[in-house]
Formats: structure tokens, sequence, C-alpha cells
């Protein structure tokens, strides 16, 4: 058999402090759950986050969450998908979605809502109002239920934060896949909002979002891959899995100028803190 194109990255050395990947969709990925879970274990990432965009797949996350203990799950309508329901169905067809939302994200092992916001790179001018009402959905939901809110923010940072002030943002908050500057990170410091950085914090030319890395304090760092979005370099254009997060915290730690194993605790205590969940030995 001829090797594949695009052959999976090797596994990189482990981390000694185990971590979280803050952000992952599972139901995306080759294989089964239960090697992804596993492989990502053997190098020090002893818990995920999987991320449930639509009703079903936000089914799927709670279902996964509830079978495996290294799993907690986030659900919500993504940005792209709440304009896509009201232009096929009307906003009724939104708030019966919203409301199928509402009845996983009070289940006990759904520990966010998530991932909502705003995707101004693919939502047109006429999905925009839709995408809006339902991020201001999905910040009352969270803020109902006491859960964690997990944002998507998509050439979108200053309607984000606008919205997120004008609402109210729940008492815990993640930026999702980071892609703010400095600036956003300062504002997102000041709030006390987690930022979570991705794969493309590796690449050459995200030196801004380096730079927003360095204003931010250790103590609202997470780590995620978004798999299998945004494979960090030197494997870009290779499938991206939960076991390649020690290859994006190594990056971060140079860039902080920590050690590995201080970023590691920061972070693993960060995303316990940030989801609400009691840290794996
Ligand atoms: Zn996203
Ligand atoms: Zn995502």
């Amino acid at each position: 058999m001829p090797a594949p194109a695009h052959p999976a990255p090797p596994l990189p050395e482990p981390l000694r402090v185990p971590v979280a990947d803050s952000h992952t969709h599972l139901d995306m990925q080759d294989g089964t759950v239960g090697d992804a879970l596993a492989k990502a274990a053997s190098v020090g990432v002893t818990t995920v986050v999987q991320i449930g965009c639509d009703v079903e797949r936000a089914g799927w996350a709670a279902e996964v969450a509830a079978a495996h203990p290294s799993v907690h799950a986030a659900v919500a309508l993504h940005p792209n998908e709440a304009p896509r329901l009201a232009e096929e169905g009307g906003p009724q067809a939104l708030d019966a979605a919203l409301a199928e939302i509402e009845k996983l994200a009070a289940l006990p092992q759904v520990l966010a809502v998530g991932e909502t916001g705003l995707d101004y790179f693919r939502t047109g001018e006429a999905g925009i109002a839709e995408q809006q009402r339902s991020f201001r959905a999905h910040i009352a939901l969270a803020k109902r239920l006491g859960k964690a809110l997990v944002i998507h923010d998509r050439e979108a940072h200053d309607d984000v934060v606008r919205i997120l002030r004008e609402e109210g943002a729940p008492e815990r908050t993640v930026f999702h896949c980071f892609s703010g500057g400095p600036d956003l990170a300062r504002t997102c410091a000041e709030h006390g909002w987690f930022l979570s950085f991705a794969g493309n914090v590796t690449f050459k030319n995200a030196q801004p979002l380096r730079d927003a890395l360095s204003a931010a304090p250790p103590e609202l760092l997470l780590v995620e891959t978004d798999a299998p979005f945004l494979t960090p370099a030197p494997y870009r254009g290779r499938p991206n899995a939960p076991y390649l997060v020690p290859v994006t915290l190594r990056a971060m730690a140079e860039v902080k100028d920590l050690s590995e194993d201080e970023l590691a605790g920061h972070v693993a205590a960060n995303t316990a803190r940030a989801f609400g969940y009691e840290p794996r030995p």
C-alpha cells in the first residue's frame, strides 16, 4: 500500500504535567473516540472538551462526555449554524434549535455553552442579525445555567466585546482559538476572560498572535487543538488531534519564557477553573 499523502504527525514527547485540550471536535476526526483519548492520554493530554456545534452534534457531545470521564461537553449552535437555520426555517427554526440546546446544556456532563459568538468571515450581511441574536441567547443561557461560555470570534472582535459588555459576560468566559492582538488580550485580562490558543500560534505569519500571548497573564491561558483544524507547525496540512497539544504548548512556553512544566501547571489549573471541574491527577 502506498503511504498516505497526509500521514498523522508522530507522537510528541509526553508532557510531565498533564493538561486538557480545551476545545476539540472528535466527531470530525478519523478513528474512534477511545483511540483518540488513549493517544492523547499517552502524551499527557488527559482531559478534552468536546464541542458540539449543532443540535445533533451537541447531543453526541453530551453522550460521549457521559460515557468517558476524561471528556467534558460544550454545546451550542455555531455562529455559522444559527443564520443557516434562520435562513432555512425562519426565526422559529432558530428558536426551536435553541430550546433543544438549552435541554442539553442543562445536563451535568455539559460544562459549557459554546461555541457561540460571531463569525464575519463566513457570514454575510444578511445573516448577521440572526447570528447576533443567537449569540445573545447563548450568553443568557450560560448565565441562567451557571455554565461557562465558549466564544468563537472570527473577524468580529469589536462586536463580540460590545455584545458581551451589553449582555454582561458569564462569570467564566473563554475566547476559543484566540485570534486578536495585544489589545484584545488586554481587554480579556481586564475582564478575567480566558484566552485559549490553538495551533495557529505556531504559524510563521502569526506574530500578532504571539504578541497577544506575550501580553496575556499566565493565569488566563488555555491551550486547544480545535482539531481537526489548525494543525501546529511543523505539521501543517496533516490531520490534527488532541495528542498534538504538547506541540502547541511548548511553542507557547517559549513565547511566555516559562518552562514547559510551569506553563502546563497554569494551563491545567486554568482549564479546570474555566470549565468548573476537578483537575485529573
Ligand atoms: Zn470556532
Ligand atoms: Zn471549534
